[in-house]
């Protein structure tokens, strides 16, 4: 059910209007737009009575949703959202959100490094692994919090944004302390109590579409992030698992419309993971900026060859530089993908 309330309905009406919903014993959810204020009720199983609502002062109609998800969806938020991160950045907004940095923080120098080319592009992100999810666990694994304690220095130094993965709950509470963006992995797409714990933080939550995860799971997982009250999600096509046997995953491009269509939030695309391959980055972020993608998360190395994970991947620094020019200029020419 959705509630929506009249461009003249006063905070108190809106108080309201939660207060019965909260009575009911479901959870209500209230975005104010430039228009009107939307208020989605959410922990009922089955259909809510509109009844109760539709007298109450300030309503101007109770909406049943019969869709899966509510909060990812447009008719709960008609306009497109822009996550704010860290007070002065933010995604989904008039420009292109560029993430970059090594699959893994390794150490001080190497971070360094790489952030000190991030800085220089202008990006406001800088990414990077502490704790990696790696399909062999004699594989490395990440620096821990360790690896943590570098990127919060690489923020002090640059003032980047620090964006970085979460492999369970106790990660979330730890990137909290260290970072600006959860990162939920494609591993962990429907992990759901880190879900619901990532709901209960802070900060955004940049969250990767799973190996074969259909379109509804991936706003269905969104949606458990929202439904425990934390709103800003980005969502992140970074390839899935296909007969393709010449790139490591299949990018999904036509998964950025088909995402417009359906929801407000914000879509990254993910070239490095998307295929794989160090030659077929450009290329697909190309695309990807071209197709309407909000931003792009990129994998780069000051020594790829010595990359202790994902090196066939990253882009040198200087390919880097070359990307970012070439995807601004696409990003200019074209027009500000409609919403729905
Ligand atoms: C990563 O970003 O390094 C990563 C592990 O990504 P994904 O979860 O998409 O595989
Ligand atoms: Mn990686």
């Amino acid at each position: 059910m959705l509630i929506v309330m009249k461009a003249d309905a006063t905070e108190r009406d809106i108080a309201e209007v939660e207060r019965r919903i909260t009575e009911l014993g479901f959870r209500p959810h209230s975005v104010p737009g430039p228009s009107r204020t939307a208020i989605c009720i959410t922990g009922n199983q089955g259909p809510v009575d509109p009844t109760p609502f539709e007298n109450m002062s300030g309503v101007a109609e109770a909406i049943r949703v019969t869709k899966p998800y509510k909060l990812i969806s447009l008719d709960f938020r008609p306009e497109k959202s822009v996550v704010k991160v860290g007070g002065d950045a933010e995604i989904g907004g008039d420009e292109m959100a560029i993430i970059a940095g090594p699959c893994a923080i390794e150490s001080r120098e190497q971070a360094f490094e790489i952030a000190e080319s991030v800085k220089r592009s202008g990006a406001r992100f800088f990414r990077g692994g502490a704790f990696k999810p790696r399909t062999s666990p004699y594989a490395f694994q990440g620096l821990g919090e360790e690896g943590l304690k570098i990127l919060a220095d690489v923020r002090e130094a640059f003032g980047l944004k620090i964006v970085t993965e979460a492999l369970d709950e106790s990660g979330v509470d730890l990137v909290e302390r260290y970072g600006d963006v959860i990162q939920i992995g494609a591993r962990n797409m429907q992990n759901f109590s880190l879900l619901r714990r990532a709901g209960r933080s802070h900060l955004p939550v940049l969250l990767k579409r799973g190996l074969s995860a259909m379109l509804d799971e991936w706003l269905l997982a969104a949606e458990y992030v929202m439904s425990e009250g934390n709103y800003n999600v980005i969502l992140c096509e970074r390839g899935v698992r296909t007969f393709a046997q010449h790139t490591r995953n299949t990018l999904d491009l036509a998964a950025i419309p088909a995402v417009r269509r359906i929801s407000h939030l914000p879509v990254l695309v993910d070239p490095s993971h998307g295929t794989g391959h160090n030659y077929m980055v450009m290329p697909l972020a190309r695309a990807g900026v071209a197709a309407g993608a909000d931003g792009l998360i990129i994998e780069i190395h000051n020594h790829p060859e010595r990359a202790l994970s994902d090196g066939a991947q990253a882009l040198t620094l200087e390919q880097y530089d070359n990307l970012v020019s070439e995807v601004k200029a696409i990003h200019e020419v074209i027009a500000p993908a409609p919403v729905g």
